[in-house]
């Protein structure tokens, strides 16, 4: 067994451990990473897509802004459509503050990129990751590489390994509350080779379902679409998948050629965990090994990155200046903006679909919901204030 000595044992090079690391190292903190996938995998999983201005703001201030600023897509506002009207709804009058489109496999490169070229401390396609001695001074992380076992003692882990990963069950259910919803809806998501149809982002809530149309670049469209839960991607052959978005967004999809080639399809259940505490002894959970919100509110990524700048801070201080306050609050401060962020994405979740078997009142009072959205007044600007989570940094 090969054996490695280091002051933080990250599990899972995701964007919440990849940013603590480079977060880490930028203030002379050693850490080893490990990660069960490979590189070029990591680099090509799409999944996130809308950066909030704090996240932006993290990121330029690590030195990672100069692609971001380059390729990313400022958007001031959105469109807001039901009962067949299109509505305007501009965060950057309401509040001040735009929104970012910019691939979260963008920011992985990025951080992956920043990597020093000899770079010995990220162990890519690892197995049979464990976790030991979370509970006493010297925690560890045993994982296989190749033909090497390899043992990595540490000062504390950080749990970034997502809500499939090694971390969160590594702690004695016993001492966990695990809360956990299942929405009623599940996305088949979509990234297509063709230009988007609207400049921003277009919500559309229609009678028939939710629809929603996003961006990564102005070549490649992602779209959305609300399905029931008990639905199999198999249920929805290709051209039922275009007919559906074109009445839900009320575009002509007819054309082949305005459809572009399907680059992917997913089906994405919609649901929220969130796991307290975010600690156990001196293993930290981030990101989504922590928490799942739905993606109707595009809040993941951004709180991942939020936990993960929390946590670097509050090791930063403690090796800096033996300061353990913010560890110590570290779980409390991220579970107060993890379910105001839940909180949000909840709302609008219900706000947004439709359910199969809906009557008339509720599909009126979810109109004069709308209605209020749109109408620009204070509604829309506490709106605005929770979209671009603005709340969460006061
Ligand atoms: C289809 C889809 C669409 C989404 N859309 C949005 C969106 O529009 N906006 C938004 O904000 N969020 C969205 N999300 C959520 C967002 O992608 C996540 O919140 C974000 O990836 C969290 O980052 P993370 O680093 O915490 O976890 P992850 O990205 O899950 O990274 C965890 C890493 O740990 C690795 N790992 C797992 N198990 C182990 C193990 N045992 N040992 C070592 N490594 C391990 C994984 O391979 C992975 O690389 C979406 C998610 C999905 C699945």
């Amino acid at each position: 067994m090969r054996r490695l000595r280091t002051k933080i044992a990250i599990v899972g090079a995701g964007p919440s451990g990849l940013y603590l690391s480079h977060e880490l190292r930028g203030h002379g903190i050693d850490s080893v990473m490990v990660e069960r996938c490979s590189r070029e995998h990591l680099e090509r999983r799409v999944r996130a897509g809308l950066l909030e201005e704090g996240t932006v703001r993290l990121l330029r201030a690590s030195g990672l802004g100069s692609k971001l600023d380059k390729e990313g897509l400022v958007h001031d506002g959105f469109q807001l459509r039901f009962e067949n009207n299109l509505h305007r709804i501009s965060t950057a009058s309401l509040i001040g503050e735009p929104t970012y489109i910019y691939g979260q496999q963008e920011v992985v490169k990025d951080l992956l990129a920043a990597r020093p070229l000899d770079d010995e401390t990220l162990y890519f396609d690892a197995e049979d990751v464990r976790l030991g001695g979370i509970t006493s001074d010297n925690p560890c992380v045993a994982f296989t590489v190749g033909p090497d076992r390899v043992l990595v003692e540490a000062d504390f882990i950080a749990g970034c390994d997502g809500y499939h990963g090694v971390s969160r069950p590594s702690i004695p259910a016993s001492t966990l509350t695990f809360h956990s919803r299942r929405y009623p809806f599940n996305w088949i998501g979509m990234l297509v080779s063709a230009a988007p149809f609207a400049s921003e982002l277009v919500y559309s809530v229609h009678p028939g379902g939710f629809a929603l149309q996003s961006m990564r670049t102005p070549e490649i469209s992602r779209l959305y679409l609300q399905t029931d839960a008990r639905d199999e991607l198999s249920d929805w052959p290709e051209t039922r998948i275009w007919d559906e978005l074109g009445r839900r967004l009320y575009v002509d999809m007819s054309e082949t050629r305005a459809r572009g080639a399907i680059l992917e399809q997913v089906m994405v259940p919609l649901r929220a965990t969130v796991t307290e505490p975010m600690r156990y002894g001196r293993l930290f959970l981030v990101g989504d090994a922590a928490h799942i919100f739905p993606p109707t509110a595009a809040k993941g990524l951004n709180v991942a990155l939020e936990d993960s700048s929390a946590l670097a801070r509050a090791l930063i201080a403690w090796y800096d200046r033996g300061q353990g306050d913010l560890l110590e609050g570290y779980s409390a401060a991220r579970l107060r903006s993890v379910w105001r962020a839940q909180d949000f994405s909840s709302w609008l979740t219900w706000l947004f679909h439709p359910a199969a078997d809906a009557s008339a009142f509720d599909y009126n009072l979810r109109t004069a919901s709308l209605a209020r959205l749109a109408e620009a007044g204070s509604t829309a600007v506490a709106f605005a204030d929770e979209y671009v989570g603005y709340s969460r940094r006061r």
